[in-house]
């Protein structure tokens, strides 16, 4: 594992650390702000690159530590999958990302809301009754929906894995591959499981302008997504050539700091407003 840097705190996620007194005190204050319903969630927009338009927002879950400050996902969210606190953490942003997607939608916005799921919240056999209970309990259509995995979520329990997507597909939810590239799915694998997206990491997508393979790796993702009839979405896009580039590609959605960061509810939806004036 490598180390992760967080104001001055280095945190090392390894068997020898496990039990550093550090580490300890920060599950411990996770827990208490967990339980307490103190993360928030950020939004980031996806963009549609032939139109311009906004269809939609990943959810991503953020951590303000009392005295430490801001504490990166990067390091909060693997103590919550060694500590147990993933489910209810997945549990808080699904709730979150729910509301919020129903008020945009009240004042005018039919777009869909994404939400990380980490191997531990997929393989829960609970997730699709609750996934569904959510929907009902903030009024949104399943198809607004839309649950990121990574592929090695997949490859932990393949079996358990395409049980509960079924499910969620039947419920009528959509299912994206996130960090598309880095994993070592086949295609025959992906072939086989009900998916609607794909998104290319922003590890190839920010080296697109620069670097001739990077380029043909986005293309061909870009492509095999296509074969495959799903909607390919890029992350991480920073600039406007890249931008152009991958509409020049025929991605369908692209996300990154070009368009927006990551912002909080309230200025997310001052975003909105202005970006979609027609
Ligand atoms: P991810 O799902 O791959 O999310 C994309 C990450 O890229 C986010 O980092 C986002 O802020 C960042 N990003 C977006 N646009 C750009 C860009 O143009 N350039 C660069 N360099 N970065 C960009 P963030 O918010 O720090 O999240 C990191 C990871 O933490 C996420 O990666 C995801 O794996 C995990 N995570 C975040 N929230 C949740 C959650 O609620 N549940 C779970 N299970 N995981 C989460
Ligand atoms: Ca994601
Ligand atoms: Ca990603
Ligand atoms: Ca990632």
């Amino acid at each position: 594992y490598a180390a992760k840097e967080s104001h001055g705190l280095r945190l090392y996620d390894s068997e020898l650390d496990r039990n550093s007194p550090q580490r300890l005190a920060l599950i411990a204050d996770l827990r208490r702000a967990v339980e307490r319903g103190e993360l928030t969630v950020a939004y980031q927009p996806k963009v549609d690159p032939r139109t311009g338009r906004v269809v939609g927002a990943e959810a991503l879950a953020r951590w303000h530590h009392p005295e430490q400050g801001p504490i990166p996902p990067d390091v909060f969210i693997p103590l919550a999958e060694h500590s147990g606190l993933v489910w209810p953490l997945t549990l808080h942003v699904l709730d979150r990302a729910l509301r919020s997607r129903a008020e945009w939608a009240r004042a005018g916005h039919d777009l869909h809301v994404a939400v990380n799921l980490s191997p531990n919240s997929l393989l829960d056999a609970a997730l699709p009754d609750l996934v569904a209970r959510l929907l009902e309990a903030t009024g949104n259509p399943a198809r607004a929906l839309t649950l990121e995995i990574t592929e090695s979520t997949i490859l932990t329990d393949p079996a358990g894995s395409l049980a509960t997507l079924e499910r969620l597909h039947a419920l009528g939810v959509e299912i994206s591959i996130d960090d598309f590239g880095t994993g070592y799915s086949s295609l025959g694998r992906l072939r086989e499981l009900p998916l609607h997206e794909v998104k290319i990491d922003k590890s190839f997508v920010q080296r697109v302008a620069a670097d001739h393979r990077d380029r043909a790796v986005v293309r061909s993702a870009v492509q095999l997504g296509h074969a495959l009839d799903l909607r390919v979405v890029a992350e991480g896009v920073e600039d406007a050539d890249t931008y152009a580039y991958l509409a020049a590609e025929g991605c369908d959605v692209v996300q990154g700091y070009l368009l927006s960061r990551p912002l909080p509810a309230e200025e997310f939806t001052a975003w909105l407003h202005i970006h979609s004036r027609n």
